[in-house]
């Protein structure tokens, strides 16, 4: 007989009002990936688990296959990260890394590090002296689960280890051109210099986010990483995506 509903953990990435009453919910699970349903009635103040389904809500979910979308029949919130909401600031931080998250990963597709990750960034984000250094950590992180870990050890053009100094960084590339291949170099490269490759090294190879946080960056580097790491986000999406939404958030979120 086949299976009519599931259980799944989830966080709610993403609602859309559907009709009078329903939202489709983008859920993000760690079975299961990317998950769409919908909630039906959620938007009524009488729905019996519609505020178990906001935004950024960790939930436990029943979901019943539908013949065009999923049904969700039952939520229990688990983690509503209430510290979060209280500071319009991170909040914003938690709605951009789940925006990314779903730029990033596709439909019945599992990826349980980026959950995790997403989950570790929720419940740090209220705590990390430095939260925007936290947004660089996930952002590295979740392009490593992805399959776009920067390559910034070797030239991206000759493979030879690169010397120390200023570099480039190219997005095409995925990672650093050396001196003597930036001639050659047509598509678009970003400046990197030595001191900020070196933050971006250290934030890739911790896996943990606790030692980033208690290093000293300048702003400048700071700026310099954020730059970087936003346009190389910018130009996956924009080739892998082309999503219209998530770009303007891109865009629009850098500066604060
Ligand atoms: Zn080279």
């Amino acid at each position: 007989m086949r299976v009519r509903s599931y259980k799944t953990e989830a966080v709610v990435l993403r609602q859309m009002p559907l009709g009078e009453a329903d939202r489709i919910l983008t859920l993000f699970t760690p079975d299961v990936g990317k998950v769409r349903a919908v909630g039906k009635g959620v938007r009524r103040t009488k729905s019996r688990y519609g505020g178990h389904l906001e935004l950024l809500n960790r939930v436990e979910v029943s979901i019943s296959y539908g013949r065009s979308l999923d049904v969700v029949n039952e939520a229990q919130v688990i983690e509503s990260f209430p510290a979060l909401r209280e500071d319009l600031q991170q909040l914003s931080k938690a709605f951009y890394l789940a925006e990314l998250v779903d730029g990033f990963t596709a439909e019945q597709s599992q990826n349980e590090p980026v959950y995790r990750i997403l989950l570790r960034a929720f419940r740090s984000l209220d705590s990390a002296r430095q939260p925007d250094l936290l947004v660089r950590h996930f952002e590295m992180h979740l392009l490593g689960h992805s399959g776009y870990s920067p390559q910034l050890y070797r030239c991206v053009e000759c493979r030879f280890e690169l010397e120390p100094g200023d570099h480039l960084f190219s997005c095409a590339g995925g990672g650093v051109v050396c001196q003597r291949c930036r001639k050659m170099q047509s598509s678009t490269l970003v400046p990197l210099s030595l001191s900020a490759m070196k933050v971006l090294r250290f934030i890739q190879r911790s896996a943990d986010y606790s030692p980033v946080d208690a290093l000293n960056v300048s702003t400048e580097v700071l700026r310099e990483i954020e730059r970087l790491t936003r346009t190389h986000i910018r130009f996956l999406v924009e080739r892998e995506v082309k999503s219209a939404d998530f770009m303007g958030l891109v865009s629009s979120s850098g500066r604060r």
